[in-house]
């Protein structure tokens, strides 16, 4: 078949490779001039099945409301006159109960632990690297209160498949030295010794390369998707800036847009945009900063180690399609980084990035034929999509084969 991906980051790159390995003929069609230039091109960099917790819950509908009115949480929602946000909202605040946050957990978690087999099979056949480090990560706390509370979500992670060890702070700091001088500011902490640490971007300009080069694909770049030609039960062509371009199946995995797109033709696709933010900062010297990827779960801050660069991330923000950022909303990021990793970096080095987490209501990505005969949705991965990519590109391609998926699809394909 020839199957149209639209969108060229981490997630279409990764469909475009699994179909093309099928022997499809694949065209990536995307508006900026190279892969992973949206949300993939400079995310925390964890590749965790460890993190694969929803974010809906009961705790979370009570920060969510603080964040209404409380700016200075990790957490910020600035209200806007958006009917799509407050829908959204809604949405979210159904999936704040006890039993939607362990179903929306097990589905996430399964397609984590798959995708995790999948991104370690693609770098082993194509040989690809992404300045992975397959040493673990750390999730710690600080107070021996929120440490207490918070191992709940990951032993429940572990009873569910995931291996983890719960440490106090010695072990911690045995596990990860990078963080002695912070010894006295953690309680403990969660590892999790399968998961990983990466670069989405380069991994996904390097697969991009291997799959135009041994595969075919063809990337349409400068190409901006501006809406679909449906004829009955068919899409018959993506209309864009270039013209029409036809094929017998198209994919959806256009990020944060992807919704825009979909509701314009009937799709229940209630991806909404949340913004965060990563500085990524070159190490003053190669034996400071972390071994591993973690995760200060009470200043809600992640990092990872990509080569000798550290990368910090934070915050989610409910701002719409806004990219921007200032100085003063790395603040808190470089504080907590400096807290953690004394001398480690100097901040006046760092490359500033905000990009838009695709979210779903119930963090739960949608992949699957939707309500045309052949057209297909891989998007909505959310704080997770680097994760998730892989295992979902392979799903997708099943899918499209009429194989039988190698994953349990229970609660992962699209309803129409
Ligand atoms: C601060 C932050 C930290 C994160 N940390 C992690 C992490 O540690 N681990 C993890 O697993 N995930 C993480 N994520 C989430 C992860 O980065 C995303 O889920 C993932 O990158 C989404 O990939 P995608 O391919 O769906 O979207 P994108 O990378 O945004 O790709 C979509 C592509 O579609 C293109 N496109 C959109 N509209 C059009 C159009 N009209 N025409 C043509 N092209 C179009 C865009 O240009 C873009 O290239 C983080 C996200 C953020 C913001």
């Amino acid at each position: 078949m020839r199957i149209l991906v639209l969108g060229a980051g981490v997630v279409g790159t990764a469909a475009a490779y699994y179909l093309a390995s099928d022997g499809h003929e694949v065209t990536v069609v995307e508006r900026h001039p190279a892969v992973a230039r949206g949300t993939s091109q400079s995310n925390a960099g964890l590749v965790s099945p460890g993190d694969a917790t929803a974010w809906a819950s009961p705790a979370a509908l009570k920060t969510f409301l603080r964040a209404l009115y409380n700016h200075d949480l990790g957490i910020k929602v600035r209200l806007r006159f958006d009917p799509y946000f407050f829908a959204w909202s809604l949405r979210f605040l159904r999936q704040c109960t006890y039993a939607r946050l362990r179903a929306n957990t097990d589905i996430k978690l399964r397609l984590a632990l798959y995708s995790r087999e999948c991104i370690n099979a693609i770098s082993a056949d194509t040989g690809i690297h992404y300045d992975e480090r397959k040493k673990g990560i750390l999730y710690f706390f600080r107070s021996q209160q929120s440490f207490d509370a918070g191992t709940d979500n990951y032993r429940y992670l572990a009873e569910h498949g995931l291996p983890i060890e719960i440490v106090g702070r010695d072990r911690l700091v045995e596990l990860e030295p990078g963080l002695a001088g912070a010894r006295d500011r953690i309680a403990g902490g969660v590892y999790s010794p399968i998961d990983q640490t990466g670069d989405s971007s380069q991994f996904t300009r390097n697969l991009a390369a291997y799959a135009a080069e041994k595969l075919g694909v063809q990337f349409l770049y400068g190409t901006t998707v501006e809406g679909l030609d449906i004829e009955g039960d068919q899409v018959r062509a993506v209309m864009t800036s270039a013209g029409p371009i036809t094929g017998d199946a198209v994919v959806i995995s256009m990020g944060p847009e992807s919704g825009l797109l979909g509701r314009r033709y009937g799709i229940d696709l209630p991806v909404y945009p949340v913004k965060g933010y990563t500085a990524t900062v070159p190490l003053e010297d190669e034996s400071m900063g972390p071994t591993m990827g973690g995760a200060d779960e009470d200043q809600l801050i992640a990092y990872s180690r990509l080569g000798n660069r550290l990368r910090l991330a934070s915050t989610a923000e409910f701002t719409g399609f806004d990219r921007t950022h200032k100085p003063s909303d790395f603040a808190a990021m470089f504080r907590t980084g400096k807290e953690l990793f004394p001398g480690a970096f100097d901040e006046n080095k760092a490359e500033l990035w905000a990009g838009l987490r695709p979210m779903m209501p119930n963090s739960v990505p949608v992949i699957g034929q939707a309500r045309y005969k052949n057209l297909y949705l891989d998007t909505g991965h959310g704080h997770v999509g680097w994760t998730m990519a892989c295992g979902s590109g392979k799903f997708l391609a099943d899918l499209v084969a009429g194989r039988e998926p190698e994953i349990d699809p229970q609660g992962l394909v699209y309803r129409n």
